[in-house]
């Protein structure tokens, strides 16, 4: 079969594509058809070898990918041959056209979900759904503001916010982001390229400030989102990509909470419990993955290159 595969770490032109034998299910463990695999930074920060998550070389990347489960092996009892799935990780790498997976990475895919919306399931909604409520408990009737809600994340986020009755805000950069981030059900859109966007929320928190905030470019914005909290506020760190220097005082003026969270140390009740909402949401179509761009899975070293670009439009997808 056809993979994607890294022998040292490095630039995205260290992804190329290869034959590698096919994957045969042990026990407790399923092979999964891949139709479309999700492209998310990570990959890329994997990749390049800058990651806590260093796999053992050569090693085919990729966590996100839906499609049909092709084997299963001795012990597989929620899964059967032929069964619409999404990946939440795969044993073997999702940038292939077959992935060997654990029965519990892989989740039941509505019919209602392409498999290329399937691909764009696990890490953005799972993420932001671990943020919006495991980490900030955001509650309905409280004002969120997703900062940075037009890519992958962001539009999980506002849908999923929208979903349980948050007030919902997200920012993007672009004029075609800002039409995404209101399409997907936020109340307003903010240009984060804009001068003084964030003092808009004042007024539309009645001078309060927002509840919770989703931070996907902590290095930019930490300071200035504790700027516009309200008292009890929290701001998740999804996303950092550099150093930042902020005020304390901001804080501890609002009894504001700074949370940390990455999906790799979510616990298996946890994730069961997240994956349990996002069927449901699935199911019921209030979960619609944005599928911005598609390319052919020999084509993952420009979706590397791609996916790091301002500009943001929802998920891209490789195709096997
Ligand atoms: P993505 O699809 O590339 O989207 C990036 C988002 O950041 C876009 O909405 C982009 O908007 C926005 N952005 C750009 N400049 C910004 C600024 N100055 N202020 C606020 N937002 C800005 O990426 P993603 O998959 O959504 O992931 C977002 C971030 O979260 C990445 O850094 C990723 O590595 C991280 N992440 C962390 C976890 C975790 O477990 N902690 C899990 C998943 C992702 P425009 O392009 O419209 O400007």
């Amino acid at each position: 079969m056809k993979a994607i595969r890294v022998h040292e770490f490095g630039g995205p032109e260290v992804l190329r594509l290869e034959d590698v034998p096919e994957p045969r299910p042990g026990a407790g463990q399923v092979v999964v058809r891949v139709r479309a695999v999700g492209v998310n930074p990570v990959d890329t920060y994997i990749r390049s070898g800058a990651h806590a998550v260093r796999p053992a070389l050569p090693y085919t990347p990729g966590l996100d990918a839906a499609g049909e489960v092709a084997a299963v092996g001795e012990g597989v009892t929620r899964l059967s041959a032929g069964q619409r799935v999404y990946t939440a990780g795969s044993l073997s790498g999702t940038y292939a056209e077959l992935a060997l997976c654990e029965e519990s990475q892989c989740h039941a895919l509505p019919e209602r979900v392409s498999f290329k919306e399937g691909a764009g399931v696990n890490t953005p909604y799972a993420t932001a759904y671990r943020a919006l409520f495991q980490r900030a408990q955001g509650r309905p009737g409280e004002t969120v503001l997703v900062h940075g809600a037009s890519g992958g994340v962001g539009t999980a986020a506002v849908q999923l916010a929208r979903a349980a009755g948050l007030r919902v805000v997200g920012t993007a950069g672009t004029e075609e982001g800002l039409r995404l981030v209101i399409e997907q059900g936020a109340h307003e859109a903010l240009d984060h390229g804009a001068p003084d966007y964030l003092g808009r929320l004042a007024e539309l928190t009645g001078g309060r400030g927002v509840d919770v905030i989703l931070e996907m470019l902590a290095n930019v914005n930490l300071n200035r989102d504790l700027e516009v909290l309200a008292k009890g506020g929290r701001v998740v760190v999804v996303g950092s990509r550099g150093t930042v220097e902020i005020n304390p005082r901001l804080a501890m003026t609002r009894d504001a909470t700074i949370l940390g969270m990455t999906l790799f140390n979510i616990s298996p009740r946890d994730s069961a419990s997240i994956h349990a909402a996002l069927g449901a949401g699935l199911e019921a179509g209030t979960l619609r993955p944005v599928v911005g761009r598609e390319l052919p899975l020999a084509e993952a070293a420009r979706a590397h290159g791609e996916v790091l670009k301002p500009g943001a439009h929802g998920k891209i997808v490789l195709i096997p």
